[in-house]
Parts: structure tokens; C-alpha cells; sequence
């Protein structure tokens, strides 16, 4: 895969429509390391915990299309699954899974 310019990402379709999204990632990410610090597990632990976090995101898209709950609800559960996913790729760096 070839390398990416800088000036490649500022001119992109992903600049231009992901800094909110990014940005609120981030904030779940500070929210969820001020609530349990840093957080090093195994893979199969972290897959557990994203599972988790998978599963709230599926029952807020079912609670708001069967039982008519606030549909902001599924933004706020994939805002965090996608947190969890980058905490699990920090972790993966930290300890470097791609070790034998
Ligand atoms: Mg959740």
C-alpha cells in the first residue's frame, strides 16, 4: 500500500466529512479512559468487551425501530463501539499483538 500524503487526507472526501465523527470518537475515548484508565487486555478479552458494545448497538437500533425509542440512542452505541475499537488498536500497539 502506498503511503499517504498529508495533503492527500486534507483534500479528501474523509477530511471534509469525518472530523465530527472523529471528534466524537474521541471524546468517548477520553470519557471511557477518565471511567477505567488504560486499558491492556488479551485479544480475546477485548473481543468480549466489543462484542459488548456491539450488542448495545444492536439493541438501540431494535429498541428504536420495534418499541419507537429515541433513535439518537444508535449513534451514541456506534460512537462507542467504534471508541472501543480504537482503544483495542492502542492496546494492540502497546503490547504489539502482531508478535508471535
Ligand atoms: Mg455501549
Amino acid at each position: 500500500m502506498s503511503k499517504i500524503r498529508e495533503d492527500e487526507i486534507h483534500d479528501s472526501a474523509v477530511d471534509r466529512t469525518s472530523a465530527e465523527q472523529v471528534y466524537d470518537v474521541c471524546v468517548e475515548r477520553v470519557r471511557q479512559d477518565m471511567k477505567w484508565g488504560t486499558q491492556n487486555h488479551s485479544p480475546g478479552r477485548w473481543m468480549l468487551i466489543l462484542m459488548e458494545e456491539v450488542g448495545e448497538f444492536s439493541q438501540a437500533v431494535l429498541d428504536a425501530q420495534v418499541k419507537g425509542a429515541d433513535p439518537a440512542e444508535i449513534r451514541k452505541e456506534l460512537v462507542q463501539v467504534v471508541a472501543v475499537a480504537l482503544s483495542m488498536l492502542e492496546n494492540c500497539d502497546r503490547a504489539d499483538w502482531s508478535k508471535p
